[in-house]
């Protein structure tokens, strides 16, 4: 057996592993992260909703990054299909339910870089900049191996290693995954109209097609499509691109300039059949991974981060083995999160189907938030936080 290294170790260092980590060890639990640099910058944004930010706030990470993004004040669901059933356009504006903004919408390179800076002012915070090989865990103590050859040792290990998690695999938890027949393509883009802070969703057959707007006259898009149409998409010129983004949202940023940075994400749904057994707790896209539509991804991979912070931290000043704390986060987590996907399944499914019956009850479902403001504003309410108990970062208090 390994002498104990730190109480915690991390896998990962994307966006979940560094908050949980930042969360963790400025509440004084000695943790090490097992994370190397990201080779390139991610130019994908994340629509972080005010929850999160409140987290991050609280963390001392939001005023690294706060000047490089965007409040999303209004969102609009605008239906461009041509089929029989339309929905009519329903906006939300956040004034509606007394918020100055639904959340933020973000860089994840700014965001990522924001985690780092707070990430080093934190002495309890152990950096191991390697790849992890291999998790062996025993009855008190989980290992982490690393390819250099490297290895530590703690209580409990974070799975924050994304889809092809090893940790998840490591304590043998399964992964139930769904494609889509549908593929996101990313990029950014400089406009010659304002977006007042408004976020548009242009619901097409083949998928969602979401500006989203980033500071100044920029906006981040989220072109949902057939895996068909990438091949001819992706040969576009920046030139063509933009005249084809101008066409698919009616003009309505005006003339457009593609950025540098364009990301293609095949469609996957996938779930942890549990987040945490044994001394291991999975968090982030290790645990679930939503599609990119109606911005759920990182804003529950922020929930885990946060709520697992929480009851390691509880039980540490209690003095108690702080791996106590992984069946509690595995119930505490799976009804958001099952809910929040199903919701983003269900949302896109009724997008692509033919079967006419589905088509109207979407119509009619959306004719009804339009139409009725308490229904609208219940919506508007739950899509930024859920009913379900709020970890204390995200209420804004400190571990
Ligand atoms: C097109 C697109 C748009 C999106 N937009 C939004 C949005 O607007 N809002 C939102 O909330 N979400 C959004 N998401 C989802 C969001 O991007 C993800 O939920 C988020 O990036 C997942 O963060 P993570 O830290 O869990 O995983 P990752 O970002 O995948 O990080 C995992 C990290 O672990 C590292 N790693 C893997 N294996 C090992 C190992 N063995 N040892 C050490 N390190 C390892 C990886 O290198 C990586 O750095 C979007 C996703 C896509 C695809």
């Amino acid at each position: 057996m390994s002498r104990l290294t730190a109480e915690v170790v991390i896998v990962g260092g994307g966006p979940a592993g560094l908050t949980a980590a930042i969360a963790l060890a400025s509440a004084g639990v000695e943790t090490t992260l097992v994370a190397k640099p990201p080779p390139l910058p991610d130019h994908r944004t994340s629509a972080l909703l005010q929850d999160s930010v409140k987290a991050l706030d609280t963390l001392g990470v939001w005023q690294h990054c706060r000047n490089d993004a965007a409040p999303l004040r209004v969102m609009r669901i605008i239906d461009d299909t041509a089929r029989l059933l339309r929905a009519p356009e329903v906006c939300f504006a956040a004034s509606e339910i007394g918020l100055d903004a639904f959340g933020y919408n973000i860089e994840n390179r700014f965001l990522i870089a924001a985690l780092e800076a707070r990430a080093r002012e934190l002495p309890a915070l152990t950096r191991m900049p390697d790849q992890a090989a291999a998790m062996n865990i025993a009855a008190a103590q989980v290992t982490v191996r690393c390819c250099g050859g490297a290895a530590t040792s703690a209580r409990l290990a974070i799975g924050a290693d994304g889809h092809h998690s090893l940790c998840r695999t490591a304590v043998g938890i399964d992964i139930r995954s769904r494609s889509y027949a549908q593929t996101a393509l990313t990029f950014n883009l400089c406009h010659s109209r304002e977006h007042h802070d408004t976020s548009t969703e242009f619901h097409a057959e083949g998928g969602p097609f979401t500006l989203v707007p980033l500071p100044q006259r920029r906006s981040s898009l989220v072109f949902v499509v057939d895996p068909a149409e990438v091949s001819v998409l992706s040969g576009l010129s920046d030139a063509e691109m933009a005249a084809e983004i101008e066409r698919r949202s009616h003009s309505i940023l005006g003339t457009i300039e593609i950025e540098r940075g364009r990301g293609v994400f095949p469609l996957i749904t996938a779930t942890a059949t549990c987040f945490g057994t044994r001394r291991v707790a999975l968090i982030g896209e290790a645990a679930h991974v939503a599609a990119p539509i109606g911005a759920q991804g990182l804003n529950l991979g922020l929930r885990d981060a946060a709520t697992i912070a929480e009851l390691v931290v509880a039980a540490h000043r209690e003095g108690q083995d702080v791996a106590d704390t992984v069946d509690r986060y595995d119930r505490m987590r799976r009804a958001d999160t099952t809910s929040r996907m199903l919701a983003v399944d269900l949302l896109n499914r009724s997008l692509l189907t033919d079967f006419l019956p589905l088509q109207g009850a979407r119509a009619a479902g959306l004719f009804l938030i339009e139409r009725i403001a308490p229904l609208r504003q219940a919506v508007m309410r739950e899509g930024v936080s859920p009913w379900a108990s709020q970890p204390r970062l995200m209420r804004g208090e400190v571990l």
